[in-house]
């Protein structure tokens, strides 16, 4: 057996992630369209930046980049516990959600396990069962691309290791309201890990949505995944985290390598947490840029689904594809979600107003 059949064996399920133009660095996009002006709309970011107070507390940190950071990063652990009225052991660093995802899944997941995860979610859930030889199992959205969580229920065999849901969902926006989420956790397994990845949920605004928090102390049997990647807009710094019962955190602190969260991510990350008008100020922007788009959709005839992110989620009606590369003839990227069996569906991520409107201007151009 050569070396690449011993490669191509080890993962015949995972793909690299930059696979597609979408993915590529700005930078790259400029030289590859050949335009002074890319606007990337594809990856969720929050234009606004991230909070001064942070990129001061970052400034400081890298004097003290001679040094290992705290592995546990109790100063976090403990501003974050006191925000979310949890006790500190149940607060778990991790370097990004997609970290965080991965350990849960290398802590929890044996080959052959079954992985339940809707079809139309966030992929890193398949990509971390993949990893570890375990079994994605899809169940298709219900409704207008609604989580089905009777279906999930009824997919749930004596292999079920894990459910992953995503609230609010990435690539729709849509929500899995409160009622619906406390009417599951009841019906599942005890012995199944329920995933609940809340990376938007600082964004969300459906009366019905609230954070999964509140039922770590009934259930231990959940894990919420957060990031400091969207709202905050840390996404280069790479911290995300974890809340769960101490009998899964400490699990995962077996796993997790003794530095995982760099100094730097962890005091932007802090300082952060103190600057609710930053974070006011993203919500607000991206408010203003989900009415510019909705209008616009509106005009156009388009469906979209009113979103609980930082993104929307659209039904254009044409080949997605060939929107996309009108689009990124003109500078804009988009996501294509052709992958989701959604071949005329787009999303486009809340940029700043000009590149919302630059957006917003180069499809009706396109049209
Ligand atoms: C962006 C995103 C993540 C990844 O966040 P990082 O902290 O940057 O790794 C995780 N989950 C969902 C649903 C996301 O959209």
């Amino acid at each position: 057996m050569n070396i690449e059949t011993v490669v191509r064996k080890v993962y015949p399920n995972l793909t690299p992630y930059v696979c597609q133009m979408a993915d590529y660095p700005v930078e790259e996009l400029k030289k590859i369209l050949q335009k002074e002006n890319v606007y990337k709309l594809s990856f969720n970011e929050n234009p606004f930046g991230p909070s001064s107070k942070a990129i001061q507390a970052m400034e400081q940190a890298i004097r003290a980049s001679n040094l290992y950071p705290s592995s546990r990063g109790e100063e976090l652990q403990e501003v974050i516990a006191s925000k979310e009225g949890v006790q500190r052991e149940q607060v778990l660093l991790s370097n990004g959600a997609d970290d965080m995802i991965n350990l849960a899944a290398q802590t929890f997941l044996e080959p052959e396990d079954e992985v339940i995860m809707p079809t139309v979610t966030f992929v890193q859930y398949e990509a971390a069962a993949h990893l570890m030889g375990a079994v994605p199992v899809k169940v298709p959205m219900s409704g207008q691309l609604d989580t089905d969580l009777e279906g999930i229920l009824q997919s749930v065999t004596e292999k079920t290791k894990m459910i992953c849901l995503c609230n609010p969902n990435n690539p729709t926006g849509a929500i899995i309201s409160d009622e619906q989420m406390g009417a599951f956790l009841k019906r599942v397994p005890k012995n199944i890990i329920v995933i609940i990845d809340e990376a938007y949920y600082e964004y969300a605004n459906d009366p019905e949505f609230s954070t999964a928090v509140k039922y770590i102390s009934d259930y231990e049997n959940i894990l919420i995944v957060r990031t400091f990647s969207k709202i905050y807009s840390l996404a280069s710094a790479r911290i995300g985290y974890g809340i769960g019962s101490v009998v899964l955190t400490e699990a995962i602190h077996h796993v997790r390598p003794p530095f995982n969260v760099n100094g730097i991510a962890q005091a932007g990350a802090l300082a952060s947490l103190n600057d609710l008008e930053h974070v006011q100020a993203s919500k607000q922007l991206n408010e203003e840029g989900k009415q510019l788009l909705y209008g616009a959709f509106e005009q156009l005839g388009f469906e979209y689904i009113r979103s609980n992110g930082n993104f929307v989620y659209v039904d254009t009606n044409m080949n997605g594809e060939h929107l996309f590369q009108e689009l990124a003839q003109k500078g804009i990227i988009v996501r294509v979600l052709k992958g989701y069996g959604l071949p005329t569906s787009l999303r486009v991520s809340i940029g700043k107003e000009e590149e919302t409107k630059a957006f917003i201007d180069a499809l009706h151009e396109v049209l």
